[in-house]
């Protein structure tokens, strides 16, 4: 009996090891679901993270198009720009944080703080917070996106291939010139028709009539004529007729930013940009006109479009085209008064000075 119980109790004991093996593997399991728990979840709110931050350019980039598109569309202003595009920035982000929440349970926050023009013109500056969520981990980040206005091809920034990366409208002439007619848009310009030389002419500036049928750039685009006095260095006027042809922006001290321009202004407190407004090509010579520079021309306060001199960058067929310029942009784009002159007077000018 008793050697009987001693192999029992030793059978027991035996049996009882698979199940403190078993125990322990189940622990460390457990253990290991634990860490790779956490490991989850920190990766999920690691790449909601970087996917919200990813997606405020390209919203943004998008809302600034729509608001731009629709003041094209009616002429009307939006006053605060930089507000309601913050606001409208805002939902579209709500938005996509809600499709998150459903999906994953990751508590996440986007505040769009603001909207403002960057150091470089042709960008706008967004800055936001991204707060995330999930169980003990907690992630916060500030961030600041550059969006820019020009049509750019797809880069690293904006990954996504169904993302449309297309110009952004001028919105000034459409609501500068609202009451006076209808602005025609074809191959990516502006065509006036009558629409600014009646906004010059109830203005009460002389020579109106210069700009019936003129027309200037629809979208922003750079300038990469840099200097700009190189415009006026070429033979015959060749980089200014380029830069103008193209419908290139500038950057000026006084001309509005973007965000200003879609709020109806020609002129800003902020640095802004500068285009070219092009009389069309006449046989008939006017040697001063409204100056053809946007911010002058659009500047409807009282007597404050001033004229500039005739500079001819092309003819043919005894059509000739010519914009007009006051000495600051003259000197600012590299022309000279020689330049304004006909190109017979420039060659006998250039032989009766001996420099
Ligand atoms: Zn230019
Ligand atoms: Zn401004």
């Amino acid at each position: 009996m008793d050697d009987k119980g001693y192999v029992m109790g030793g059978l027991a004991f035996l049996l009882m090891i698979p199940s403190i093996i078993l125990l322990l593997v189940l622990v460390n399991m457990v253990n290991l679901d634990d860490s790779s728990n956490i490991m989850m979840t920190t990766d999920t709110v690691f790449h909601i993270s970087g996917d919200v931050e990813r997606n405020i350019p390209i919203l943004a980039r998008q809302t600034i198009k729509e608001t731009t598109e629709n003041v094209v569309q009616t002429g009307n202003p939006v006053p605060n720009s930089r507000e309601i595009i913050r606001n409208r920035i805002q939902t579209k982000i709500n938005d996509l944080i809600s499709g998150y929440h459903n999906n994953t349970g990751v508590n996440i926050r986007c505040n769009i703080l603001s909207v403002d023009s960057s150091s470089d013109l042709f960008e706008i500056e967004i800055n936001s917070i991204i707060s995330i969520q999930k169980d003990n981990i907690s992630h916060n980040r500030n961030v600041i996106q550059k969006v820019p206005l020009v049509g750019l091809k797809p880069t690293k920034m904006f990954s996504e291939e169904s993302y449309q990366f297309n110009d952004i409208p001028d919105p000034l002439p459409f609501i500068k010139c609202k009451n006076y007619g209808v602005l025609k848009v074809n191959m990516g310009r502006i065509s006036y028709g009558s629409t600014l030389s009646s906004y010059l002419s109830s203005n009460g500036v002389k020579n109106y009539s210069v700009y019936e049928n003129s027309s200037s750039a629809l979208y922003i685009k750079k300038c990469p004529f840099d200097p700009y006095i190189s415009h006026g260095n070429s033979n015959k006027l060749q980089t200014l007729k380029n830069c103008i042809e193209n419908g290139y922006y500038h950057e000026s001290r006084d001309g509005a930013c973007f965000l200003c321009r879609l709020e109806g202004k020609a002129i800003c407190n902020h640095y802004g940009l500068e285009t070219f407004i092009v009389p069309a090509g006449t046989n008939t010579r006017f040697s001063t006109a409204p100056c053809s520079i946007d911010h002058v021309i659009f500047n409807d306060e009282k007597n404050r479009i001033y004229n500039g001199e005739s500079v001819e960058y092309y003819s043919s067929f005894n059509i000739y085209f010519r914009i007009f310029l006051d000495n600051g942009h003259g000197t600012k784009y590299g022309i000279s008064n020689s330049d304004t002159l006909s190109e017979n007077q420039i060659s006998n000018k250039k032989i009766k000075q001996p420099e």
